[in-house]
């Protein structure tokens, strides 16, 4: 497949989401890197948004709850570009009421080349990349062969 590039501007747009056995988690790797991330512009889904404004006093655009219909908002959004990074602390060892909208996030970010971290290890080596602060030309496949398939014809003939 063909790729074309989407720039990432030096100031990145940065979803974080957790779940509520990985929001402290979250907590603590922010406030480590609370100087680095008020560089950037950051979304969250709701809870999570609250909890980063409350306990780092941090600018948070908040989404919706995650279970509500805020992480499919995030897979919206980069469909439509306006995010760059995924930091998503995802809970293992528990089933989510919305295990499928989760498993669709993961998949937007993975269809459109979106650096995603979904713990302190992968999160710390993301943040601490020399490109962070660069412009950076993300390759995304070109999908409009693919939008404009062609499709068996409906109806009798
Ligand atoms: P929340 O959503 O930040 O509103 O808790 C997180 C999630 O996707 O479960």
């Amino acid at each position: 497949m063909q790729v074309k590039e989407c720039m990432m501007e030096c100031s990145k747009k940065i979803a974080l989401v957790a779940h509520d056995n990985k929001k402290a988690d979250l907590l603590a790797w922010a406030k480590y890197n609370r100087d680095l991330l008020d560089r950037h512009t950051l979304f969250a889904t709701g809870t999570t948004g609250s909890v980063f404004e409350l306990e780092l006093g941090l600018k948070v655009e908040k989404l919706m709850s995650g279970p509500l219909g805020g992480d499919q908002q995030i897979g919206a959004r980069i469909a439509t570009g306006e995010l760059d990074f995924l930091i998503f602390f995802w809970d293992p060892l528990e089933p989510q009421p919305h295990d499928p909208d989760v498993k669709a996030l993961l998949r937007m970010a993975v269809v459109w080349n979106i650096p995603t971290a979904s713990n302190r290890a992968s999160a710390d080596f993301m943040i601490s990349s020399r490109l962070i602060d660069h412009r950076y030309p993300r390759l995304v496949p070109d999908y409009e062969n693919y939008t404009k398939r062609r499709l068996p014809r409906g109806g009798s003939e």
